[in-house]
């Protein structure tokens, strides 16, 4: 369809992409989505139904490091944005097998970058004018500013720390996207995101497995002295601070994007474990007084960063974001759905 603009979203099989794609979709009726992902294990094409028969959404199998198949969709699909999630996005993953963070997350967003660059030079300026300036958006971490201590905040000027092999390949991919805008003159915006919670999340991750290792009746483990914290955010206020910096977003910037939500490791136990004795009671489901009781510490993960907190000032007051949800009315959502899923 002529009258569309398409924009390539790669990784949307994923959690946060694949939260994204219904909401930007149903937003916006001038836009064609062309999702790239490999299906890894982290990719899962349910989490999409809702757009399968979408005219406007298009789903490609593949690997965002295969330059001939990136450069294919460029083509065959004239892209005319890109916003960027796919990555291998699991820290413990990371400590076991980094070399394939270093491949899909500094690899494959070189190889995008570079197929977008080179696509978009060749057009004339109009089109680019017409296209709202053929944009670049990168998906990134808080992770890559590395731990904080107990009172500052991450900004956008916080010097690059990163500590895992995860947050390196990340914060690897955002130099390199800093690097074709400012020599290239690529229209591209970063944003870095605190933890996100929410429905479609892989099972591997926090939320995920305290919830499913409860309804169990098995040990939630919490590594260390479970005092870690974390700054969460819902989701979906997570995709409508992309949108809008994808859309109203100054050139060549970075925004931070966070919810002023810090929590403990315990703490969000504890959050979960209230609302499970409540809406499945532990003493009918696994003869226990609390799920707060399966509550195990194990060995703390390596190299693990005490403490990310965001200062989303910026975002604030820039471009007028603000969290929707709240951390209470958030996580409630969120236990639902699992609990939707896993008593299935
Ligand atoms: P996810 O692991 O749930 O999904 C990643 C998706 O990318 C999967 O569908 C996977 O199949 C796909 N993928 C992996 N390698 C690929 C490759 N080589 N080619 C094509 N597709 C590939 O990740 P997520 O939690 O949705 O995170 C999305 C993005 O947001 C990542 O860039 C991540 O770094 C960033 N981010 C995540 C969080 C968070 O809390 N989850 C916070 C801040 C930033």
């Amino acid at each position: 369809d002529n009258d569309k603009k398409t924009i390539l979203v790669t990784g949307c099989a994923g959690f946060i992409g694949s939260n994204f794609v219904p909401y930007f979709i149903d937003k916006y009726e001038e836009y064609n989505i062309v999702n790239l992902d490999l299906l890894t294990y982290a990719g899962n094409l349910e989490n999409l139904q809702e757009c399968e028969n979408n005219p406007r959404y298009k789903f490609i199998k593949g690997d965002i490091c295969n330059r001939e198949l990136v450069e294919f969709i460029f083509n065959e699909y004239d892209i005319q944005g890109v916003i960027h999630f796919a990555a291998e996005s699991h820290v413990d993953n990371s400590i076991k097998n980094p070399g394939v963070f270093v491949e899909t997350n500094v690899n494959g967003t070189f190889t995008l970058l570079d197929v977008a660059q080179k696509h978009w030079m060749e057009k004339p300026f109009e089109y680019k004018k017409d296209y709202e300036g053929c944009r670049f958006h990168h998906i990134s971490t808080d992770e890559v500013y590395g731990t904080l201590n107990e009172t500052d905040l991450f900004t956008e000027e916080t010097p690059y720390a990163p500590n895992s092999p995860y947050s390196a390949s990340k914060a690897s991919s955002d130099m390199i996207v800093r690097s074709y805008q400012e020599t290239y003159g690529m229209n591209t915006v970063i944003t870095n995101c605190s933890n996100n919670y929410g429905p479609k999340q892989h099972d591997e991750k926090l939320i995920p497995t305290i919830i499913r290792k409860a309804l169990a009746g098995e040990d939630i483990p919490i590594y260390g002295d479970g005092k870690n914290i974390r700054d969460w955010l819902y989701v979906l206020d997570h995709c409508k601070g992309i949108d809008l910096v994808y859309h109203t977003g100054k050139e060549g910037n970075v925004y931070n994007i966070g919810g002023r939500n810090e929590r403990t490791n315990l703490q969000i136990v504890d959050a979960i474990t209230t609302i499970l004795d409540r809406k499945v009671p532990a003493h009918e489901n696994i003869d226990r007084g609390s799920y707060k009781e399966l509550i195990s510490f194990v060995e703390d993960r390596a190299g693990h960063d005490r403490r990310y907190a965001i200062d989303a000032t910026k975002l604030e007051d820039e471009l007028g974001w603000k969290a929707d949800e709240n951390f209470d009315s958030g996580i409630i959502k969120t236990v639902e759905w699992y609990l939707e899923k896993y008593q299935k």
